[in-house]
């Protein structure tokens, strides 16, 4: 069996860009804004930024199947999974300024469970791209449904955004939450209230 198959259309290219071609770009863009790429501050940032965004943006080159081979087993017990507070970093596809935040990614197996490392990772490979964090989400939550089949998933993001915290009127510290919510969660009340009960208390330190 390969779950992976065509559970997720994924953009982007199989392969990094071409990272000369990037400080090409980047070189043009400086000389856009009018200032001067030879300048000695400046001389190594295409190059730089071209590394960077080859980093920030490796989601559309990740394989979602490397993340899901050899990471699959059954279970007889088919309660709640959850894990919280996932640091991710992503980019507004609009204006190509960080958003960043937590989410907390939840499913009630139907028999199958996905490794625990795995599920910061699945949230990287959405995260790292141009994305809107509505969609985000939901291509979190897609993802898990896909190759677990579970009886339910519920996926909660919060992010601040700088384009909203740095242009403007500078008002926007306020944090953007956004939830995708399949099966179970999203029919039976119990299940969204066990959820956020353990959402409301604060991480435990360990
Ligand atoms: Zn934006």
């Amino acid at each position: 069996m390969e779950p992976h198959k065509g559970i997720v259309k994924v953009e982007g290219t199989a392969r990094p860009p071409d990272s000369a071609r990037l400080a090409g770009v980047i070189r043009d863009l400086l000389r856009a804004l009018g200032e001067d790429p030879e300048r000695e501050g400046l001389q190594r940032t295409p190059a730089r930024v071209a590394e960077m965004l080859q980093e920030v943006l490796a989601g559309y080159w990740m394989d979602p199947a490397d993340l899901i081979n050899g990471a699959i087993f059954e279970v007889e017990d088919n309660d709640l999974v959850l894990v919280r507070d996932i640091e991710f970093y992503s980019m507004c596809e609009h204006h190509l300024l960080p958003f960043y935040g937590r989410a907390h990614v939840a499913y009630i197996p139907n028999g199958r469970i996905i490794g625990l490392s795995k599920i910061p990772r699945v949230v990287e490979l959405f995260a790292r791209r141009l994305q809107v964090q509505e969609r985000m989400t939901r291509q979190i939550a897609d993802f898990l449904e896909a190759v677990l089949h579970p009886q339910g998933v519920a996926v909660i993001v919060e992010a601040a955004h700088l384009c909203a915290m740095m242009r403007g009127v500078r008002k926007s510290h306020a944090r953007m939450v956004t939830q995708a919510l399949t099966g179970v969660f999203q029919t039976d009340p119990r299940h969204r209230s066990e959820l956020l009960a353990h959402l409301r208390r604060p991480p435990e330190k360990l």
